[in-house]
């Protein structure tokens, strides 16, 4: 067999829905496992969608992911994806083939008779289609008359016998070809559809499979007619299941965060994001949840891919973020959290308290919260347990002592924090949990979480002195 040749092909429409990135990533584990070439392909021909910036977010949001091409026109060193538009030439040559063979027509009709035949054929309950009034029309008229007239052209889908979709998935589908569109392959604008483009693409890259979302089964009848009439080669189909809500509704930005960038703002790792995704719909066979990229590149395979939809368990994804948070490279960590540094605060205090509350956390958007209660004048919030703790009688006497006490120091660190607890203990007569909760609470606003050492480092001695200033005050 020729060596494998995958390709993800996003329309860039402004952010990445989680179910590409899923394609993108089953298409980059094929070609690893195969030592294949994983290709990007923007597909940019539909003026009417262009949106401004779509393709850097893409281009940026893939490189988070660690999902980088093989091949590609290059680009300062790196593989730049291939550009559609960039190739439209190539749409053209291969239509005027189609032409030229009779497989495809110009097209006259206004947009306002597509319409009308459009409501007939609901009201008829009829197959929505091209009822093929152009074709009738002699091509060397038709040919003449596209050099004046506003046309497209359209693919000349046999009115009977049966295509069939054979898929590594989903095994064969069969589509009577009385109910499958001419569809258009060139649009009055003169640029290619999705169709036509992704067909020439596919062949010209030679790619060897094609894996892409169930929504793409129902064109995949005309791609296998355009392979036909081109006299290609078809590519092995593989179409992957549906992404569903827990109500097993299609998943959409309607219902919440669908998008990479929105699971990413919120503190979601990359190898979090694709551990989920990659069991969307795909299991090694076993109950082994929890895979690294590498575990993921040797276990895949196509035939391991659900034909029924995969539900979306926002749950499983909190419990997977928080596993890789504490399985990363204390390194990597550090990076991916630095975007959640609260200003003005700095690096080394933010790691500590990164360190003290890594067992916790389940997203690294809870870091910012956590390290603002360090990085402001005054505690913003007590919880109800450290505001009990604050208002006992002998919490006060702590407090005095305290106060009294940590004048005499030239600054607060560890050690002398530790002696000067000590001499807090003494003056006031109050030991254990009585002595160090409300410390704790007056410094934290917390009666769990980080550890005291910890925080002491961060605060400093004036901060320290204001904190227990604020509980006092409490009283
Ligand atoms: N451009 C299509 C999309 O946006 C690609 C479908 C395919 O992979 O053939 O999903």
């Amino acid at each position: 067999m020729n060596s494998v040749r995958v390709r993800f092909a996003p329309s860039p429409t402004g952010f990445v829905h989680i179910g590409s990135l899923r394609t993108a990533l089953y298409n980059y584990l094929y070609a690893k496992k195969h030592n294949g070439t994983f290709i990007l392909r923007i597909e940019d021909t539909d003026r009417s969608r262009y949106v401004e910036g779509a393709v850097n977010n893409l281009l940026s949001t893939l490189a988070w992911c660690g999902l980088s091409c093989d091949e590609g026109p290059e680009k300062e060193g790196h593989n730049a994806p291939y550009y559609q538009s960039q190739r439209l030439d190539l749409y053209t040559k291969y239509c005027e083939q189609l032409l030229k063979d009779n497989y495809a027509y110009p097209c006259f009709c206004s947009e306002e008779r597509l319409e009308e035949m459009r409501k007939r054929q609901m009201k008829n309950k009829l197959p929505l289609k091209y009822d093929g009034l152009c074709r009738t029309i002699r091509p060397e008229e038709a040919l003449k008359r596209a050099e004046q007239e506003k046309h497209v052209i359209r693919m000349k889908v046999p009115t009977d016998g049966k295509t069939v979709v054979k898929d590594i998935i989903r095994g064969d589908t069969v589509f009577q070809n009385f109910q499958v569109d001419d569809q258009v392959l060139i649009k009055s604008d003169g640029y290619p559809t999705y169709h036509l483009a992704n067909v020439v693409d596919d062949h010209l890259m030679q790619i060897t499979h094609v894996i892409r979302g169930e929504e793409w089964l129902p064109s995949t009848p005309k791609h296998i007619l355009l392979y036909r009439y081109l006299g290609w080669e078809t590519p092995v189909f593989a179409h992957l299941p549906l992404l569903l809500n827990p109500d097993r509704s299609k998943l959409s930005k309607r219902q919440g965060d669908v998008s990479v960038e929105d699971f990413r703002a919120q503190g979601y790792l990359p190898e979090a994001l694709i551990n989920f995704v990659a069991l969307l719909g795909w299991n090694r066979g076993d109950d082994q949840e929890i895979f690294s990229i590498d575990e993921l590149i040797e276990s895949f395979t196509l035939e391991r891919i659900n034909k029924s939809g995969a539900i979306f368990n926002r749950e499983k994804l909190d419990w997977m973020n928080g596993v890789h948070i504490r399985q990363i490279p204390q390194q990597q960590y550090f990076a991916y959290a630095s975007p959640f540094k609260p200003d003005p605060m700095d690096d080394a205090a933010f790691q500590s308290i990164a360190l003290t509350v890594r067992e916790r956390i389940v997203t690294l958007s809870e870091l910012r919260d956590k390290a603002s209660t360090y990085a402001g004048e005054t505690i913003e919030h007590y919880s109800e347990d450290a505001q009990e703790w604050i208002l006992k009688p002998e919490s006060k006497k702590v407090y005095q002592a305290f106060l009294d006490h940590v004048q005499d120091y030239d600054s607060v660190t560890l050690d002398s924090f530790r002696t000067l607890m000590g001499q807090v203990q003494k003056s006031s007569g109050i030991k254990g949990k009585e002595l160090w909760m409300p410390v704790r609470a007056a410094l934290t606003g917390l009666t769990e979480g980080p550890e005291l050492p910890s925080v002491i480092e961060i605060l400093g001695k004036e901060k320290i002195i204001n904190f227990i200033k604020q509980a006092l005050s409490l009283q």
